[in-house]
């Protein structure tokens, strides 16, 4: 199967940018040729001119199981600390979760995003009540929507030990098992909560479990204050390399920075959440140049995203650039290929895998390579996304989903949702408490 994407102005990368008028030949999965005049007559078409062609975006943190919450009565105090709000909603959620609000939980968030324009979510995933099986009904979900994924089970003790045991189990067994290795556009990682929800014997599983298999381990890092010291922890494990996905790392010190940094470790930044949990700011400028965007559950649109993440740091720095944020998308993207061993996903590159969007935007201004970031921030959104294509399939045509059909998508999340809400109106407030065991601080270290 073949597919012609015709007259677009296309960004073959995004960091550092090269734009250049081109008709892109799909070929199977893959980019088979860029240039103009391209024909190919059995190909299907899609007719980019005027229209802008980008690289598919990568939300680098998520959580596709919290997307039935939307509106969702909380019945209980509101929280008034970052504890209280995994205690009082989150934490609760999480254990009201069934196999089919999973799967309903799934769709809704794989739909949102591919109309969105994002093409891979990197999903870290809780159901203590439901752990068994739970990433194939993921995978399962996200692939019959058509999106690229990275699905990791997070482990914790803050459901006791058994629960600990079965989440390694299932990101062990999701990994050995035939699923993703049938299933092309889906990778495991292993999945950890937090520090502060771990016990040593735990974190030192997470992390033997994601060394052995060479998956990577996707872990939230110093989020709140009740996880300082996190990433020193997480060094102290071995754990401080090239495949940590570290969510978050706001509440690190100059020494813990500089470790992620020099590690080479890959942060995913999430502004909008830390904005919405009031949990501070992320040092961007310190984290080195592995920092990439996730939404930690809020939607997928990583424009909107990009341009939150944008105006946070311009608050603090009205010196800061646009370029960073549109640098941490080509990062999230450079990151997921290692996963996938596809060092050119994320570009527009002949051989790399077809991940693209169109884009119904006509620029009003000039735009070449030095433009693109201010019209990235200012300009595009996703609202403009009209076709998207994973793995070289077209997955969204004319702002529609073409695998499944998007009322039935609704009609299942509404019922799911509301047995789903009725099930956390009596699920108690969690009643854990941050593990106290801390790696002792290093003498000179702050
Ligand atoms: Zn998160």
């Amino acid at each position: 199967m073949s597919l012609l994407i015709e007259g677009g102005r296309v960004v073959r990368r995004l960091s550092p940018p090269l734009i250049e008028h081109a008709d892109i030949l799909v070929d199977g999965t893959r980019i088979a040729a860029i240039g103009t005049g391209l024909d190919e007559a059995a190909a299907q078409r899609i007719d980019a001119s005027g229209c802008l062609v980008v690289p598919g975006n990568v939300n680098s943190h998520t959580h596709a199981y919290s997307a039935l919450a939307r509106g969702m009565p909380l019945g209980v105090a509101a929280p008034r600390s970052f504890l209280e709000i995994l205690q009082r909603l989150w934490w609760r959620l999480d254990r009201a979760l069934d196999e089919e609000s999973i799967r309903a939980s799934a769709l809704v968030a794989a739909r949102d995003a591919l109309l969105a324009g994002t093409t891979t979510l990197v999903d870290h995933h809780a159901s203590p009540n439901a752990i068994d099986g739970s990433l194939d009904i993921i995978a399962g979900a996200f692939t019959q929507v058509g999106i690229r994924s990275v699905l990791a089970y997070e482990v914790s003790d803050r459901d006791g030990a058994d629960r600990a045991r079965a989440s390694l189990a299932e990101n062990e067994r999701f990994m050995r098992s035939s699923s993703w290795l049938h299933c092309p556009i889906s990778r495991p990682m292993v999945g950890a909560h937090a520090s502060f929800t771990l016990s040593d014997a735990t974190l030192e599983a997470c992390v033997g479990l994601a060394a052995q298999s060479g998956c990577g381990l996707h872990i939230h890092a110093g989020e709140d204050a009740i996880d300082s010291g996190a990433i020193r922890r997480l060094g102290q494990a071995r754990a401080l390399n090239s495949r940590l996905l570290a969510a978050h790392a706001i509440h690190v010190d100059s020494d813990e920075a500089h470790q992620l940094a020099e590690r080479g470790v890959v942060v995913a930044h999430n502004a909008r959440s830390n904005m919405n949990n009031g949990v501070g700011h992320a040092p961007i400028e310190l984290l080195g140049d592995r920092v990439t965007l996730g939404t930690d559950g809020i939607g997928s649109d990583m424009w909107a995203e990009a341009m939150t993440a944008y105006f946070r740091q311009r608050e603090g720095q009205p010196d800061a650039g646009m370029d960073w944020v549109v640098n941490a998308l080509a990062h999230g993207a450079t990151f997921v290929g290692r996963l996938f061993d596809e060092p050119q996903l994320g570009t527009i590159s002949v051989g790399a895998p077809a991940d693209l969007v169109v884009l119904d935007y006509s620029p009003p201004t000039l735009l070449d390579a030095n433009d693109l970031y201010a019209h990235w921030v200012f300009g595009t959104s996703a609202a403009a996304v009209t076709d998207v294509v994973v793995s070289g399939e077209i997955v969204v045509r004319d702002r529609m989903l073409t695998r499944v059909d998007e009322a039935d998508i609704d009609r299942f999340a509404r019922r799911q949702a509301r047995a789903l809400w009725a099930r956390v109106e009596d699920t108690p407030v969690h009643t854990f408490e941050p593990v106290t065991s801390r790696a002792p601080a290093t003498a000179g270290l702050s």
